[in-house]
């Protein structure tokens, strides 16, 4: 892993929880100074331990042992402070709403290590690599549908999306919403959920409808899991 700059945010506390999840997030400011200058600033009330910006530059602004405040409001398999339970990284992208682009290489090949550095470290579950969308399915897009989640899950850092040949299971919606409450997602609000589920699973079409192919690639998540062969 390349150098890592120290950047200190006076935005943190002392965490309640075990780290259990890593959750990635893009800037989502026009550029990487402004992001981390707000991220660092002490009346935004917001930071996260790492930025990653678009050179492959990473930058550290609070240790990994203290709480870092990226989540927001937001939950996750049940759990309601997610930034008690979490590593957050920020990966700079002007994101939806000042332009949002592809992820550069140097960025991806800086985050990865650095991912996996902590996915080792705190013993992460590959299901428990996601994204701020995942945990806060009403709120946020990040780091969104171009983020190349494969990538990391070549490495078994997160979860790979289900392959072909996947039974649809035929479930009424609210059925499917069971299903994704139990997988992991906030289903308080129902459609958000889905274009979340979608965000992350079947990039392609991010249109908020429940289909077969949600449903099929929602069983095969499902059954992995109860099978032993994703944790
Ligand atoms: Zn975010």
């Amino acid at each position: 892993m390349s150098e890592i700059i120290d950047c200190p945010s006076p935005n943190f506390d002392d965490r309640s929880l075990p780290v259990s999840i890593l959750v990635l997030h893009y800037t989502g400011m026009q550029d990487a100074a402004s992001a981390i200058s707000w991220l660092i600033n002490p009346t935004s009330k917001v930071s996260c331990h790492y930025v990653v910006a678009e050179d492959g530059q990473v930058l550290r602004l609070v240790e990994e042992e203290k709480r870092a405040w990226h989540a927001g409001r937001s939950k996750w398999r049940g759990i309601t402070d997610v930034n008690s339970a979490s590593i957050g990284i920020e990966i700079v992208n002007p994101g939806h709403e000042w332009g949002y682009r592809p992820f550069p290489e140097a960025q991806m090949t800086a985050l990865t290590p650095l991912v996996a550095e902590i996915v080792r470290t705190f013993d992460i579950a590959p299901a428990n690599v996601v994204g701020h969308s995942d945990v806060a399915p009403a709120r946020k897009q990040d780091p969104g549908e171009l983020f190349d989640w494969e990538r990391l899950a070549r490495l078994g850092l997160a979860l790979p999306r289900p392959g072909r040949s996947l039974a649809d299971p035929h479930w009424t919606d609210g059925g499917f919403l069971l299903a994704l409450d139990r997988f992991g997602y906030d289903v308080a609000d129902g459609p958000a959920a889905v274009r979340a589920f979608q965000r992350r699973w079947r990039p392609e079409a991010i249109d908020g409808v429940i289909d077969g192919q949600c449903r099929a690639i929602l069983l095969s998540l499902l059954l992995d899991r109860e099978r032993g062969h994703a944790r």
